[in-house]
């Protein structure tokens, strides 16, 4: 039976986890397996999952390495906690990165992207327009991260946000950013 000390809160997981949990993510070159982010210089960000959800069962056919942005978005991790500054600096790499992701398929696309914006990603797919990206920090001419798209096409400066905040800054900087619904009634227009 697994020793465990008071207060720790790890039960459920074998004794030898943390070495079996850093041994997979470094066979996975510090990758996450959903996005790609590149985490090796900052490997608490990246997370093994276990895909049937049993804590127990490390074979490497059921884990998983992911970011802690992708791994929020795993079927009952909901309530996993992301710090906002954290976020923040996984949407930095991903960019800084993202000449490795350039040539992302529409299908990797859509399961990076927030499920609130699939609609308007249906409609651009269907009307042939280029993929965006998924997930832009908009910055300040000190380079501090002011605002988020959750789509952008940054060589149209058009883009995609959520919160009304975010939609405000974007256009305060000179993008055309939309709405989840404003993006559809203009992209329908067209
Ligand atoms: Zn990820
Ligand atoms: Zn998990």
């Amino acid at each position: 039976m697994p020793k465990r000390k008071a207060g720790e809160d790890d039960g459920d997981y074998t004794t030898d986890w943390l070495v079996i949990s850093k041994q997979y993510r470094a066979k996975q070159g510090f990758k996450c397996e959903f996005c790609s982010v590149d985490l090796s210089n900052h490997t608490r960000l990246l997370h093994t999952h276990h895909k049937n959800g049993v804590k127990t069962d490390n074979h490497y056919s059921n884990l998983q390495a992911l970011c802690i942005d992708c791994h929020k978005k795993q079927p009952s991790h909901g309530k996993m906690f992301v710090r906002h500054e954290d976020m923040q600096l996984i949407t930095r790499l991903r960019q800084e990165q993202k000449k490795d992701n350039q040539g992302l398929g529409w299908d990797n696309i859509f399961n990076i992207a927030d499920t609130g914006v699939h609609g308007v990603l249906h409609l651009c797919r269907s009307k042939n327009r280029p993929p965006p990206i998924v997930g832009y920090a908009i910055q300040d001419a000190n380079g501090i991260v002011v605002a988020q798209l959750e789509l952008a096409w940054p060589s149209t400066k058009f883009g995609v946000a959520i919160s009304v905040n975010d939609l405000e800054i974007a256009r305060s900087n000179g993008w055309k950013a939309f709405s989840m619904m404003e993006a559809l009634e203009a992209l329908d227009r067209r």
